[in-house]
């Protein structure tokens, strides 16, 4: 249940743009997005990992156009996943010759839903003026919109200078960490100008400033948003592996979604050695649905454990569930309204178990050491059954089935 306080009725307005057939800005809901890793030219692999990638909910797939090879690809993805019946927009990313990728692959330019630039990545001098223009007029001839990306990693050297330039001689000149944050913005604002000047409308413009720094994202976001209404992507780049990079990414992300700044967010991962590509996406709906922006899947409540807990069986079970819902949540999303707001409540023991458990929609309050081994099941408030013996876990996630089918109303057809 959303509550007055909800951070989500504080958005900032922004100007909302349409993204094949999702909504980025505007009134709509903070979207989730995930980039795929695979080489692009390898047509087979790159389908396969955006179809994991939409089927784990990420509502925008985008993916490296960095060659002619990757270009020509592009087209043949869009077809294998609709043909698989998976209509996620993708989202071309390039960097130095997406003019001539562009150009030379109308079908590329077409099967794509947006097109993200870096200003820092298009060229030099006079050729980065043709080549920018270049990139927008194809926007604009495909009725694309497109992501104005800047990153602090490729700034715009020329740009960067003149912002140097013009700090040194300021009456009271601002430190370089400044400076490279008002470059970032200032990046982003003119290149957005310049694209409108060309003829994009406003509307299929997003931009993103990304940095690697928490505080520094912070600083950066707040900033452009009180400079314009663009929509913005958030993100942290270079976010780092396992927990470091989900706590740096959710540090910084929660801070300004709850400041109403940001319309889509992705969260820049390094999967672990053998680890899905699909973890950016949970990190990034469990940022939004733990903040109470939005809900996907229901979410398993668990104590921590103690003293109490001194078999592994209770942490399992709440894995275990918590892996179970997300996978069935797949199919109930398309026959059940609602289910995504279910609560579910795993604890270890007497202590808290049962009060936390009955706070859930579902609860279950496994026996602590030395408790007798039952583990009553309470559902809505309510005690409705104790389970025992070896197949307590098959037997709750049963109960979770029974509930979702009798309390949430089927969708029509
Ligand atoms: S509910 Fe029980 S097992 Fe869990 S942390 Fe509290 S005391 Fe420990």
């Amino acid at each position: 249940m959303m509550s007055e306080h909800n951070p989500a009725s504080l958005r900032r307005a922004s100007v909302g743009v349409k993204v094949g057939s999702v909504r980025i800005g505007g009134s709509a809901p903070v979207v989730v997005q995930s980039m795929t890793n695979t080489d692009t030219a390898d047509e087979i692999a790159t389908t396969e990992q955006v179809f994991q990638l939409a089927r784990a909910g990420s509502e925008l797939v985008r993916i490296t156009v960095n060659s002619l090879e990757a270009a020509k690809a592009v087209a043949g993805i869009r077809q294998r996943l609709d043909d698989m019946g998976c209509h996620v927009p993708l989202i071309g990313d390039f960097h130095f010759n997406g003019h001539k990728l562009l150009t030379a692959y109308p079908e590329c330019a077409q099967a794509l839903a947006k097109f993200r630039i870096n200003p820092g990545n298009v060229g030099k001098g006079k050729k980065r003026d043709e080549q920018f223009a270049t990139l927008i007029e194809t926007a604009c001839k495909y009725d694309k919109p497109i992501r104005i990306g800047v990153n602090w990693g490729s700034l715009d050297q020329e740009m960067l200078a003149r912002i140097m330039d013009e700090n040194a001689r300021a009456s009271e000149p601002q430190d370089a960490a400044y400076v490279m944050r008002e470059a970032l913005i200032t990046s982003a604002l003119e290149s957005a100008a310049k694209a409108e000047e060309i003829g994009l409308p406003r509307d299929h413009i997003v931009l993103s400033c990304k940095v690697s720094g928490v505080q520094d994202l912070i600083r950066v976001y707040r900033e452009l948003a009180a400079r314009c209404d663009y929509a913005l992507h958030l993100g942290l780049t270079e976010a780092g592996m396992g927990s470091k990079g989900i706590v740096a990414s959710t540090a910084a992300l929660a801070v300004l979604l709850q400041e109403g700044i940001g319309d889509t967010i992705r969260i820049s991962l390094t999967p672990e050695p053998g680890g899905s590509r699909s973890r950016e996406v949970v990190v990034a709906q469990e940022i939004l649905q733990t903040m109470g922006l939005r809900a996907f899947v229901p979410l398993v409540a668990a104590c921590p454990g103690c003293g109490r807990t001194t078999s592994t069986y209770f942490q399992e079970l709440a894995e275990s569930i918590q892996a179970y819902v997300r996978e069935e949540m797949i199919v109930w999303r398309e026959h059940y309204d609602g289910v995504e707001n279910m609560t579910l409540a795993v604890m270890g023991c007497v202590v808290n178990g049962p009060g936390e458990s009955k706070h859930a929609n579902i609860g279950i309050s496994l026996p602590g050491s030395g408790e007798s081994p039952v583990a009553p099941v309470f559902v809505d408030g309510e005690k409705t059954v104790t389970l025992k013996g070896d197949n307590i876990a098959g037997e709750f996630r049963q109960i979770v089935d029974n509930y979702v089918r009798e309390k949430y109303p089927r969708k029509a057809g």
